[in-house]
Parts: structure tokens; sequence; C-alpha cells
């Protein structure tokens, strides 16, 4: 019989392992195999091959997500982009629609602008703040609404759980990408949210190294996902698995520290001159403070910021500092430091991004685990005349 765990620090270490442990590893080694001897499986999806998702190391995967995240079931894929737009192509079929929040990553409103139209899949965007503009938008052939915990890159917290009740009242999928949260801050399972979504480039792994993408939820939609993806083939390489789930198993260690740090900084530039607004969930300046208090465990590591002078300040800033990396992607154990207007959400044309909120001159930061102090020394350094 298969052990239950209660607290999430223990389902990170020792959920999902496999039991008896494979020839007494003490870590699950890496099935470096395409393939697995035939062994009498009756349908396609479970004959053992990697493309179809089901080595050891992407079970033992998908065992831990669902348990982090108290879902039914979960999947890894090759990326973030991978699971969202599987995802998407499964709930979705030609002549269906969707209502997404209206400030999503870059990359999800890229592939609803400019592909979505190719698969005869349309949407509308809506404002997360007004439950009540939705039901203007909802047409008969609506399937799904989708929404961020904590959009990126202004870390707004909408009102994600009328997006549940929504769904429900109007028989929608629900889905949440969980991505800047983590399943340490957020559940959405608990919450009733169908689908959560995950780049596990981010936080799930935590450490730079690799691409992935998870999909944890209710076992019946995952499964037919499963099916997309086995056909799509944006599968996780087990090497990629190896590294996630190392990563992952101290997320709860790094999230909460990179939670405390992230707050640190951001009271900092809050109370700085040169700092003309803070975008961080756990400040009470945040307009949804209280929201983020009751949704969420934690605020997250990442926060963004405009500086008096905007664009010209901001890039005289980032090159100033001495310890972030100028880098895109975020959730790593380095601080990493962008101009989103330049990266995460160049796909998106000036127009869109102004009427988005997201100017020329923000920057977006993503708290690593170096000490605090220091990186408020070297943030103060380079705020200096
Ligand atoms: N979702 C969010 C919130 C992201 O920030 C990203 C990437 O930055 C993605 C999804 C896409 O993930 P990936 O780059 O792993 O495909």
């Amino acid at each position: 019989m298969s052990r239950t765990f209660k607290s999430i620090e223990t389902k990170l270490i020792h959920a999902g392992e496999p039991e008896p442990r494979v020839d007494g590893a003490v870590v699950l080694p890496i099935f470096q195999t395409a393939m697995f001897e035939y062994a009498g499986e009756k349908t396609y999806d479970s004959i053992r091959y990697l493309r179809l998702n089901n080595s050891p190391n992407h079970v033992a995967l998908h065992r831990k997500l669902a348990a982090l995240e108290n879902a039914e079931a979960a999947l890894v894929a090759a990326s973030g982009m991978a699971a969202i737009s599987t995802t998407l192509l499964t709930i979705l079929s030609a002549g269906d629609h969707l209502l997404a929040q209206n400030c999503l990553y870059g990359g999800t409103h890229d592939f609803l602008a400019k592909d979505f139209a190719s698969f005869g899949i349309s949407f509308d965007l809506i404002d997360p703040e007004d439950p009540d503009s939705w039901k203007r938008l909802l047409r008969p052939t609506t399937r799904a609404i989708y929404v961020e915990t904590m959009t990126n890159p202004l870390l707004q917290v909408g009102d994600i759980l009328a997006a549940v009740r929504f769904a429900r009242e109007h028989g929608l999928v629900s889905i949440v990408d969980n991505t800047f949260a983590s399943p340490i801050n957020f559940r959405p399972a608990e919450h009733g949210f169908d689908l959560s979504l995950h780049s596990a480039t981010k936080y799930l792994n935590g450490h730079s190294d690799i691409v992935a993408g998870a999909i944890i939820g209710r076992a019946e939609l995952v499964a037919r996902i499963t099916r997309r993806l086995n056909h799509l083939g944006g599968s996780l390489d087990p090497h990629a698995a190896f590294l996630l789930h190392r990563g992952m198993k101290t997320l709860a260690v790094r999230v909460r520290q990179q939670n405390e740090s992230a707050l640190k900084i951001a009271r900092f530039l809050e109370k700085h001159p040169a700092v003309e607004r803070v975008n961080y969930p756990g400040l009470e300046s945040h307009p949804r403070h209280k929201r983020a208090r009751e949704l969420f465990d934690g605020f997250s590591g990442m926060l963004s910021f405009e500086l008096k002078g905007g664009m010209t300040e901001a890039e005289r800033f980032m090159k100033r500092t001495q310890l972030p990396v100028i880098a895109p992607s975020l959730g790593g154990i380095e601080t990493l430091m962008t101009r989103p207007a330049t990266t995460s959400h160049s796909g998106m044309s000036p127009d869109e991004r102004r009427l988005a909120g997201i100017s020329d001159g923000l920057i977006r930061l993503s708290v690593g685990l170096e000490a605090a102090d220091d990186l408020i020394a070297d943030f103060a350094q380079a705020l200096e005349d």
C-alpha cells in the first residue's frame, strides 16, 4: 500500500517515489531508454515508450505533482508552453471560444492572438476585476475560462475565485497558470480549479537549467490532455525529468526564502525616493493585498517596479547593479532582472503593452537565494545619483 503524507515539505521528498525503491536506489535513477519491453499492454497509450509519458521518471513526477497541489492527477510536458498549448488544444476544438484574463504571460497571449484563429478557435479577454462583465462575453461555444494566479509582470491578483464560480455556473473548465505562486503559495485544486498549469522551468525546477511544464488537476481532464500530448509529442526528456525531480525536492525551502527576501526588497524599493511604483502583492499598498493574504500562503519571489525617469533610468539602474543576472525567465536560485518590454512581452505590440499597463521602463525582478541584504545594498548603490 502506498504511503500518504500530510505536509507539503514531506510530500516533496517522499510522495510519488517508487515503492519499493528501484534496486534499492535512494534517488530514482534516470531511465534513459526510449522504450521498454512489451508486456502485453492493451492500449496504444499504455505502451511503454518515452513519447507516451509513462517512464518511471514521468510517473514519479506525475504522482508527486498531484500530491503537492492535493489534486487527482498530473502530467509533465516538454515546456510550460507545451503544457499550456496542449491543454488548450484539448479543451477547445474548432468553433469553440475561450475567456482569458486580459493580462497574461506574453507567450500565452501570443498563442491566443496569433495561433488560435488557424485552429478555428476564438477568445475574448476579460477584466479579472469585473466578474459582472464576463457574462456579456459568454457564448454558447465558450468552453473554458483561463486566468493566472499572479499576473506576469504586474503581479496583479485578479478575482480568481470568481473564475471558479463562473466556470461552475456556466459549465466551463476553469484553468489557472499557477507558475508565479508555485504549489507552496497556492494550490488551485483546493479552491475548485479544474486545471492548474505550470512552467516547471521556473520555481518547480528552480535551478534555471531545464525547460519543462506541468498540468495538474482533475483526473479525467489530465487523461484527455495526456492522450493529446502523446500525439502532439511535447513529452519531457527523462534527463530533464530527473533534474526537475531533483530540483523540486527543495521547492519549499527555496520559495519560502524567496517570499521573505522579495518582501524585504519590495519594502526597501517602495521607500526609496527614486522609485515611482512597486508591484508586489505582499505590500500593504498593493490594491489587492487583502485578497492576496486570503488566497496565498506567501506572496512569491516576483516583483516589478518603475523608477522615476522611466526607461532611461531603468536602463541605467540595470547596468549599475552587480548581483542580478540580466536575463529573462524567473524562479531560479539566482536573482534575475529584465525589462518585460524587451523580453517576455516583446511579442505584444507597444499599444497592447500600453493597454495592459506594461510600460517600457517597467523592471521585473525574480528574487533568488542570495542574501536579501546584499541585494538591497546592491540596489541602493545602483540607485544613487
Ligand atoms: N507561464 C508563465 C507565467 C511564464 O512566465 C512562462 C515563461 O516565462 C510560461 C508560462 C511558459 O513557460 P516555458 O518557457 O517553460 O515554456
